[in-house]
Order: structure tokens, then sequence, then C-alpha cells
């Protein structure tokens, strides 16, 4: 198979097993995201492909060839860490160029990279300048024009993008995605934060306490969580539990809600996104009643929080801002659930 393929890995570090039992295929070309919250082992996974860190147990294959073994410099892939690890005491072009200059690549050979690297990533002309000249958008792009300077194989990002400001942060998501498709290059990109893993990845992999919980599209991901987890990390998900009343009617607290996809009996716990729901004056086939408790204006829409007898949390229903003219606290309200927008969850 050509591509990445990370076959049963384990990593301890003594007592604590930050990975257990990670298994994942990953197609040439691809930008995958390890996504999952702090301490669920994405560093590690991320450093053991890159050959930073050893194994407890199982493999790292790429195009058929087993490299678990093989050190990080023997590697040659590209890396950028939330540091940078830029040298200061370098200029642009020096910091660029030093992958190839260890390599002993000849000065004029490491002049033209440093060049079309400094185009590449849209920072042409500024190979004399020092590197505490430039600012925090600057040094990132310059990390990953040196990062790239091998044509590495596989490209590795460690949150690189944490420290800047939300605005540029944004910036930099859409251009680091623009190079990847430019390149072609197989990327993988460790980050917390959901929204950046939704703008950037063709494949997310949703990780928590050393599992891989889901592994799969970013739409797919919000449309078809795996289970309550994977639907509570990404997004806002209504996470509600019910019994099977009859086949394809689920008992919940405030109504019932139709839903031939659920088990013939049981009980089961099922999400619905905010913006599947709806307001209604008056109950309807497959409905909740609730008290409205809280709204906020989001801008493009409004978030509505009703209140439901026996639901720990409050129902959260987003609306097009427009419509939040007859909406007024503790009004009884019917939420409409469409038997579609939901997801009957396996266990987290
Ligand atoms: P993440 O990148 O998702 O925040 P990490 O991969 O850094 O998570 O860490 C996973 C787990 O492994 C955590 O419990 C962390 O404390 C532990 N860990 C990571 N590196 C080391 C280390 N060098 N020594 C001991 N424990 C470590």
């Amino acid at each position: 198979m050509s591509g990445l393929a990370i076959q049963n890995l384990n990593k301890a570090y003594g007592p604590v097993h930050a990975l257990s039992d990670i298994s994942l295929k990953v197609d040439n070309g691809q930008f995958v995201c390890l996504l999952g919250p702090s301490g669920c082992g994405k560093s590690t996974l991320l450093r053991i492909i890159a050959g930073l860190e050893d194994v407890t147990a199982g493999h790292v294959i790429l195009d058929d060839r087993n490299i678990t073994e093989v050190p990080a410099h023997l590697r040659d892939f590209g890396m950028v860490f939330q540091s940078l690890a830029l040298f200061p005491h370098l200029t642009v072009g020096e910091n660029i160029a030093y992958p190839l200059r260890i390599r002993g690549v000849s000065k004029e050979v490491q002049k033209a990279e440093v060049e079309r690297l400094l185009k590449l990533v849209h920072l042409p002309g500024v190979a004399d300048r020092a590197i505490t000249q430039l600012s925090g958008g600057q040094r990132q792009r310059i990390a990953i024009a040196r990062a790239l300077a091998l044509k590495p194989k596989l490209f590795l990002l460690d949150e690189p993008m944490s420290a800047l400001d939300a605005k540029l942060r944004e910036a930099m998501q859409v251009e680091l995605k623009r190079l990847q498709q430019e390149l072609g290059i197989t990327t993988f990109l460790v980050t917390h934060d959901q929204k950046e893993a939704m703008t950037t990845a063709d494949v997310v992999v949703v990780m928590s306490g050393g599992v891989i919980q889901q592994v799969a599209p970013p739409l797919e991901i919000y449309r078809n969580p795996a289970n309550a987890f994977v639907a509570d990390f990404i997004g806002v998900a209504n996470l509600i539990e019910g019994r099977v009343a009859t086949p394809g009617r689920v008992s919940v607290p405030g109504g019932v809600v139709a839903m031939p996809q659920a088990p013939a009996s049981g009980k089961i716990t099922f999400s619905v996104r905010p913006e599947d729901l709806e307001l209604r004056e008056v109950p309807c086939d497959s409905s909740v009643v609730g008290r409205i408790a809280f709204t906020r204006h989001l801008g493009s829409s409004i978030e509505v929080s009703v209140a439901v007898d026996g639901l720990a949390k409050d129902l959260i229903v987003s609306l097009p801002s427009r419509q939040d003219a007859r909406l007024s606290l503790g009004q009884e309200v019917h939420v409409h659930v469409p038997s579609s927008a939901c997801v009957v969850l396996g266990g987290a």
C-alpha cells in the first residue's frame, strides 16, 4: 500500500499509557488532523511518526517499508513545532537553507531553493533580513519554508498556529491548506481546535485518552459522530437519553421523538445538532415541550436555550437571526426534532 500505515501502536511512559493500540491508514497526499483535548496523545503520535519518540509496541509503515526503527534524521520529514525553533542569530535565508547546508548542498542551489521557498510562502525578497525583524505570522511561514526545504515525504505540524491571534490563525490555516494542495504533500497537523481541523483536514482523527475515537472526513465527523465523546467535542451537540417506547418512537423527557433508525427496544442516547431543531407553537409528531431559558445573538444566527423538565442540560436550538421576533424568556415552546437529524450513538 502506498501511504502511511500505523499498526497496533502502543506507547507507555512508565505507568502512563499515552497511546493504546492505535491503527490508522493514510493515503499519500492527504491532509490529516490529529484532534483531541490536551493530553490525549496527539503529540506523542506525531513524534512517533517523526521518529522522535520510540514505540512500546507496534509499527510505522511508509510506502510498504517498516520505518519504526529508522532514526528521525534519516526519515527526512519536515516538521514545524509551536515554538517554531528558528535560529535567531541567522538570517531568514540561512534559516531556510540550514537543512540543505548540513547535507552539503552547494551554495548556489541553496540560494535558488531559498528564493523558491520564499515565493512559495508568499514572502519573496526577505532572505537577508534578520529573523527578529519579522512578525509572528511571517516567522510562521519561514518555519514552514524551512520544513519544506528537503521536499519531505511527510509534513508534520505540532500546533504551530496556537500562539497566533485568532485572525492571523485563520489566515494561516487557509494558507497552509492552499500550500498543501499545491504540493500534494501528505500532512499531519496536531490541533485541539476543532474549527482548525474542520477547515483544513481531508481526514480528521479524533482522539481521547490515547485511543482513536473516529477517523473520517470533517463533515462525516460532524454529521455522523461515532459516539457521545465525538459528538460533544466537535461543534455543539444536544445529547439526549431516551427509551424506545414502540418501534420507531423514542420517549424522552418532555415528549416523544420519531426515530425509525432507533433499535427495536431499550435505552438509547442520540445526538442532534442545534441547527436541525425548530421551534413551534404547537406540538407535533416528533417534539419536546420546554420553556425558553436564554437567548444569545451570534450575528448570523440566534442561539436559544430551551429548559426541558427532566433534561440535565438545556436543549440548544440555533435559528436564523431574523426569526427572533417572537421569542420571550419563559415562553412555552415545542422543539421539533426531525428524525433524519438524530444520530443514535454507540458507547464512548
Ligand atoms: P497531547 O499532545 O494530546 O496534549 P501528549 O501526547 O503530549 O498529549 O501526551 C499524552 C500523555 O502522555 C499525557 O498523559 C502526557 O502527560 C504523557 N506524556 C507525554 N510525554 C511524556 C514524557 N516524555 N514523559 C512522561 N509522560 C509523558
